[in-house]
């Protein structure tokens, strides 16, 4: 690969940063990153974390789906635990009777499950291998090793753009949901997730309910989810995505419900030990913005606006980043 010089300054440094950052050091950029939250305050770092495309508007978004797909697949199979992802089998199951996702067609190992399979109170199922991430590790290990790299990272608040002219050759913007103030994106939302985290009973495959975008209102999310992703020692059940405000206290209500829904799906999970809520904010956007724009002269390239599907979006985007850097 030929290297390019040019230098680029990374803001934020939640799963698409930190990966954005990966990226461009392959390539030969030399990287400097800020951001005012280190990785494991992030919303990033709240994530379940699965692959798990839904509620994608981006008419790239599958292409960019399936090369997170493979990049996460190839970490999984260093066998290196500090990665923290591993490739788990498990089941999506439907209310109703639908035509499965597009990219059913080339994720390994997908098929649809004989009827008498189908988990009660669901019209149909499919079964595959997806990569599981346990996020706290993984993006402490990106950040560890963009360090070793070279990659240093200022830890303070961007308040324009302009206040960093001149800085570095390029700016990639992967700031989340600060990006709605920094830009006054309006289009930028926040939709707010809940999750419960067990130890885990026993279970050692997921389960998560498809998700159409028809009983949403079309924006994608439903309020209430139904998933459970083990991670080991502990499961995590989910889910919540509302637009119901900014608060980051968890819901002991959302939390029952949370847990009984998964319950009636898998009831080993009955009685589970409880050990923690995550609350965080979905950084969506109408389309995810992965686009070059110039500032008073200075090159920006945008990648905000990942919704609930960041880390599912982050390499393809990542890759997209660099091709935009490289046309430039
Ligand atoms: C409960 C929950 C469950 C989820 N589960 C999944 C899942 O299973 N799979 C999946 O793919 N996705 C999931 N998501 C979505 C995923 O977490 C997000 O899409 C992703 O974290 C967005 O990453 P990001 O790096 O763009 O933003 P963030 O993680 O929010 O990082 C933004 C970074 O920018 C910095 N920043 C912001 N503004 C400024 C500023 N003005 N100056 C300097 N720095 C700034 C922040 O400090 C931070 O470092 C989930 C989200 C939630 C809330």
């Amino acid at each position: 690969m030929v290297t390019d010089r040019r230098t680029v300054l990374v803001v934020g440094a939640g799963v698409s940063g930190l990966t954005t950052a990966w990226e461009l050091v392959a390539r030969g950029h030399p990287v400097r990153m800020i951001a005012e939250l280190p990785p494991e305050w992030t919303t990033s770092a709240k994530a379940g974390a699965s692959w798990g495309p839904y509620a994608l508007a981006h008419p790239r978004a599958v292409e960019w789906c399936k090369i997170s797909y493979l990049r996460l697949a190839a970490m999984a199979a260093r066998n290196d635990p500090r990665y923290g992802i591993r490739m788990v089998d498990g089941m999506e199951a439907a209310k109703s009777i639908v035509t499965p996702p597009d990219w059913a067609q080339w994720v390994p190992s997908f098929r649809l499950c004989a009827p008498g399979t189908v988990p009660s109170g669901y019209a149909m199922a499919w079964k595959y291998r997806l990569p599981l991430v346990d996020m706290s590790r993984y993006l402490l290990h990106l950040a560890e090793k963009l360090r070793t790299r070279g990659v240093e990272t200022a830890s303070h608040r961007v308040s324009t753009f302009t206040e960093l002219a001149g800085q570095a050759d390029v700016i990639v913007n992967c700031t989340g949901l600060g990006a709605r103030d920094l830009l006054d994106d309006h289009e930028v939302a926040p939709v707010r997730g809940q999750l419960v985290v067990v130890k885990n009973p026993g279970i050692s495959e997921f389960f998560q309910e498809y998700e159409d975008g028809e009983d949403d209102g079309g924006h994608g999310y439903p309020g209430e989810m139904t998933y459970y992703l083990p991670h080991g020692p502990v499961a995590v059940l989910g889910g919540y995505a509302s637009r119901d405000g900014e608060s980051l206290v968890p819901s002991p209500e959302l939390r029952a419900g949370i847990v009984e829904r998964c319950v009636a799906v898998e009831p080993l999970l009955a009685g589970a030990e409880f050990l923690a809520d995550k609350v965080g904010l979905r950084p969506t956007r109408t389309l995810t913005r992965v686009e070059h724009e110039r500032i008073g002269g200075q090159h920006i390239v945008h990648n905000y606006g990942h919704g609930g599907v960041g880390l599912t979006l982050s390499w393809g985007c990542a890759a997209e980043v660099a091709r935009l850097i490289k046309e430039l």
